[in-house]
């Protein structure tokens, strides 16, 4: 079984100390959902993780397998089966979605294909992508625009599930992915995260909302104030920071922030 693990990362973003020591372990078929006030640094451990540029480890280690993701560059991060669908997705003019799905979907599906052998078969790419998308209810003239480009943010954020669903990764970081959504579209997102399979990945859900979980329940909720996971509870504690919001927490960990 695959493991994801991060131990006393620290990271900072020009001499910025943002992260400051955190431990999270994810388990091939766990969902994990992360939660925090804005600013604590939800975002910034998953783009660290993803190897962003400017998000730099100071100190800690991040494995997959045991194997040191620090040392991966991010596409091989991606190949390695790391997905993260970003709060802010990046657009790419020029570049179908189709076209990136594909090529995204057998990287991440056949790691060790070596550069120029061939995609997955177009015709078995078409129809799954077909498929894929309108269970999304996504119109499949969508698969012919430029990845993001011009999206709006519910657009971005159901390409970003089409992602999932087509790239099939160990692990995903969905942050935010029902930031901007309506509910009614934050329902399908819920439901398509569960038909994809919570057992088929290990998962991490950022959010503010109570609705992406509902079809994904955690088995960890963790809190992020400050730069450290100052708590880790269960489902109710998700619940609870729904319904109380986080002055438990500030109360409970004065100094933290
Ligand atoms: P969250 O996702 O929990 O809202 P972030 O990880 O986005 O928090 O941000 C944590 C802190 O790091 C904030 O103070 C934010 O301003 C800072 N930060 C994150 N990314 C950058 C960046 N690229 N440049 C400058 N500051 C950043
Ligand atoms: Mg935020
Ligand atoms: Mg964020």
């Amino acid at each position: 079984t695959h493991v994801l693990k991060i131990e006393n990362l620290h990271v900072s973003v020009g001499d910025k100390p943002i992260l400051r020591g955190v431990n999270l372990t994810i388990n091939h078929g766990e969902t994990h959902a992360l939660m925090g006030p804005n600013g604590s640094g939800k975002s910034t451990l998953g783009l660290a993780i993803m190897g962003h540029p400017g998000y730099e480890i100071t100190e800690g280690s991040i494995s997959l397998d045991g194997e040191d993701v620090l040392e991966m560059e991010v596409n091989e991060r991606a190949r390695a089966g790391i997905f993260m669908a970003f709060q802010r997705p990046m657009a790419i003019p020029g570049v179908k979605m189709a076209d990136f799905l594909r090529h995204a979907s057998t990287n991440v599906r056949r790691p060790d294909r070596k550069e120029g052998e061939d995609l997955i078969p177009m015709r078995e790419f078409r129809k799954e992508l077909k498929d894929k998308m309108s269970h999304l209810q996504m119109d499949v003239e969508f698969a012919r625009r430029y990845v993001n480009d011009g999206f709006s943010g519910g657009e971005m954020k159901r390409a970003e599930i089409l992602q999932l669903a087509m790239l099939q990764p160990k692990f995903a970081i969905l942050d935010e992915t029902d930031s901007g959504l309506d509910a009614d579209a934050v329902r399908l997102a819920s439901e398509s995260i569960a038909d994809i399979g919570h057992q088929k990945m290990g998962l991490l859900i950022i959010t503010h909302h109570d609705k992406l979980l509902e079809h994904n329940p955690p088995e960890f909720t963790h809190v992020m104030l400050g730069g450290r996971l100052v708590e880790t509870g269960g489902k109710e504690l998700a619940e609870e920071l729904h319904q109380h919001g986080y002055e438990r927490i500030r109360n409970a960990y004065p100094d933290a922030e």
